[in-house]
């Protein structure tokens, strides 16, 4: 394979959500040679879900994602279940769009709450509602471990260890990868047990490849990630590991940034496509 042959490039709507609605963002990704789209589901409904899909499909947009379902541990019984009732419709929606993954932001502890472990508990019968539900609608699941520092209020999944560790308990005998992990290096880069556990981690469970940049003095816990390259983060390093591992999904970039989301749409994605490209090629030479 030659050398400048790469993969191609997803990127995930919440990168150029305040200049672009989902429609715009999906001609415009494919203009400029974008291969893949990760639509929010408010961003579906402001459109409609009919029009989301015709978007994707006439632009030949592959949906790498779906974001997001979860958020399970709820105060009261009643609070659960509809939450799940709302899961079932991102489960809709990403089947509709033909998604790789609806990807799952399981949840923080509910108001009031100091019990993590009760909440991961939660996380755990919630994905086991889901999942034969997803599978007979063709959707994989894809559990994306959060930084630690969102265990409170979003997500109280935060190592790919325990991310797999949900998947292996939840799922034990799921051959095709039913359920898996949306790996983002955002969230996972600092973890000392990352290349271990990605060494030891089947295959089919990685479904999502989530890529930006940790600056290294973060100025906003959640709006501030950086451009690939801008960072610390070594995300080549991990883009090998996956590669290695036979990852045949597109890599997918999803940049919250106040000083992003400022800049001229057009100069975000030429950006993206320039500085993904040679994780791009990192996973095209392994991944074939
Ligand atoms: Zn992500």
């Amino acid at each position: 394979m030659s050398e400048d042959k790469a993969v191609g490039l997803s990127i995930n709507t919440a990168t150029t959500r305040l200049q672009w609605g989902l429609i715009e963002a999906a001609e415009q990704y494919a203009r400029m040679g974008v291969a893949g789209i990760a639509p929010w589901r408010d961003q579906i409904a402001e459109c409609g879900l009919d029009n989301a899909v015709r978007a994707v499909r006439d632009n030949g947009l592959r949906v790498t994602g779906v974001c997001r379902g979860g958020m399970f541990p709820q105060p009261t019984r009643a609070a659960f279940e509809a939450n799940l009732d709302d899961n079932r419709r991102a489960i809709d929606e990403a089947h509709a769009l033909e998604a790789d993954c609806l990807v799952l932001v399981c949840g923080g502890l509910p108001e009031g709450s100091r019990d993590l472990v009760g909440a991961r508990t939660m996380v755990g019968e919630a994905i086991t509602v889901l999942l034969p539900e997803a599978r007979a609608a063709g959707v994989r699941l894809a559990v994306e471990p959060l930084h630690p520092m969102y265990a409170a209020d979003r997500n109280c999944i935060n190592t790919l260890a325990q991310a797999v560790a949900l998947c292996d308990t939840v799922a034990p005998d799921d051959p095709e990868g039913w359920l898996g992990i949306a790996l983002d290096v955002y969230h996972v880069w600092w973890d000392p047990a990352l290349a271990d556990v990605l060494d030891a981690v089947d295959p089919v469970r990685l479904h999502a490849f989530h890529i930006c940049d940790w600056r290294r003095t973060t100025r906003d816990l959640l709006n501030d990630r950086a451009m690939m390259g801008d960072g610390v983060a070594d995300i080549e390093g991990i883009a090998r590991k996956l590669g290695a591992l036979g990852f045949n999904g597109l890599p997918e970039v999803e940049i919250f940034s106040d000083e992003w989301w400022t800049a001229a749409p057009r100069e975000v994605v030429a950006t993206c496509l320039d500085r993904s490209l040679g994780l791009r090629q990192i996973l095209s030479r392994s991944g074939a």
